[in-house]
């Protein structure tokens, strides 16, 4: 399949795959102006694990396996058939150069920094969608802020309120609390959540670890605009 402006003109990219990644470069390529030429095995595009794609875009669980602690994991995994990550004695050798990599990895500030990198990326692939979809104007069912949201509901719906604690809501859906801080932060920049300030002195330390900095003083609760 050919795209791009002009005919017969020579072609300056060949991208190999016709799955989410390549359509997704080549079209990118394409809106610069770009000759792009997307070679695929399978008789159409998106046949192979694009096929299977869920459709959710989650930057707030963009978390790397690798988190603090995982060598424990691994450690046991060897002697657990049913591991969800799962270390072979006799893949030890070829994973030397990765597997350290791996492990230096999960220490406590590069995970960190992973995560809040992911995250960024994870907006802003959310972002570049939401464009996407409108400069094409492709119709499905979309649905926006995923996961959180739909974490959030629950939680005001089962407590009764809509001012909830924010390291509840990281409970709710699951993710890791310092992503969730900085959705929580980027919804309130564009008014669609409301930090309150909660009363720290009888708050637990969970409550205190879910606190989000906002004007130099730490917000514990959030309602965010569930329309
Ligand atoms: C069940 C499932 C659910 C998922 N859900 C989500 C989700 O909710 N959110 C999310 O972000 N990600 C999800 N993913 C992951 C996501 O779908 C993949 O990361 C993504 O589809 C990978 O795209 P790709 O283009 O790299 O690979 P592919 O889609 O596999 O594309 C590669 C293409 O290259 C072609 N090809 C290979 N070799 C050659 C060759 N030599 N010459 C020509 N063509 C070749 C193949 O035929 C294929 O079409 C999910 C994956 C699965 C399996």
């Amino acid at each position: 399949m050919d795209q791009g402006s002009g005919t017969g003109a020579m072609v300056k990219t060949v991208i190999v795959g016709g799955g989410l990644m390549g359509l997704a470069t080549a079209q990118a390529l394409v809106e610069r102006g770009e000759q792009v030429t997307v070679v695929e095995a399978r008789d159409d595009v998106a046949l192979e694990t694009s096929f299977g794609n869920a459709g959710m875009m989650t930057p707030s669980m963009g978390d790397p396996w690798n988190g603090p602690g995982v060598h424990r994991h691994l450690a046991a995994s060897l002697f657990n058939p049913l591991s969800p990550m799962k270390l072979r004695l006799r893949a030890l050798p070829s994973l030397t150069t990765w597997g350290i990599r791996f492990l230096r990895n999960s220490a406590r500030d590069r995970h960190l920094a992973a995560t809040e990198a992911n995250f960024r990326l994870g907006s802003y692939s959310v972002e570049e969608t939401r464009g996407l979809r409108e400069r094409l104007g492709l119709a499905y069912d979309a649905a926006d802020r995923g996961t959180i949201l739909a974490a959030y509901r629950r939680l005001a719906q089962r407590l009764g309120y809509s001012n909830v604690e924010i390291a509840a809501l990281r409970r709710e859906a699951g993710c890791p609390m310092e992503p969730l801080k900085l959705f929580l932060l980027e919804e309130s920049r564009r008014g669609r959540a409301v930090l309150s300030l909660g009363d720290w002195s009888v708050s637990s330390e969970e409550t205190r670890g879910g606190a989000v900095e906002l004007f130099g003083r730490p917000h514990l609760l959030v309602r965010l605009d569930s329309e």
